[in-house]
């Protein structure tokens, strides 16, 4: 049900974001769930949620086109979730529900939450080594991807 340029269109989005899912920033697969299992110590079964899909951010049944800046790369589950919903919520919404999700660390399974979370952790610590190195520069706001 994907047709070639959807795909062309979620390739790139994915690229864009550096294959991470829109709503929840966790990393995504595109071919092999098995590499990414086992890369994040996961189940294969739960790496399956985190397969790369093309989210169409207004909704091909209300009118939303396949074209590149309709499309943004999402999780399987992020993806299924907003568009399962009776009344699916805007884009910018559904961010701002999953963002408070995963604070709670209740969006995915706590295995995935605590998978990724070393791996954010490993970042904070790279940003504080870079912040203490820098002291002199001036804080900045961490600039929104696309
Ligand atoms: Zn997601």
């Amino acid at each position: 049900m994907c047709s070639k340029s959807l795909r062309r269109h979620r390739h790139r989005a994915a690229r864009r974001q550096d294959y991470r899912c829109w709503y929840c920033t966790f990393p995504m697969w595109d071919d092999d769930p098995a590499t990414f299992a086992q890369r994040h110590s996961l189940s294969v079964r739960l790496a399956r949620r985190f397969r790369c899909t093309a989210e169409h951010l207004q909704a091909r049944s209300t009118g939303g086109t396949d074209t590149p800046d309709n499309i943004v790369a999402a999780c399987a589950h992020c993806n299924s979730t907003r568009h399962k919903r009776k009344s699916p919520p805007s884009p910018e919404v559904f961010r701002m529900q999953v963002a408070r999700r995963m604070e709670r660390g209740c969006w995915h399974p706590v295995p995935a939450h605590s998978a990724f979370a070393v791996s954010r952790e490993a970042t904070s610590m790279k940003a504080a080594a870079i912040a203490a190195t820098g002291a002199a520069a001036p804080p900045r706001e961490t600039a929104e991807q696309g």
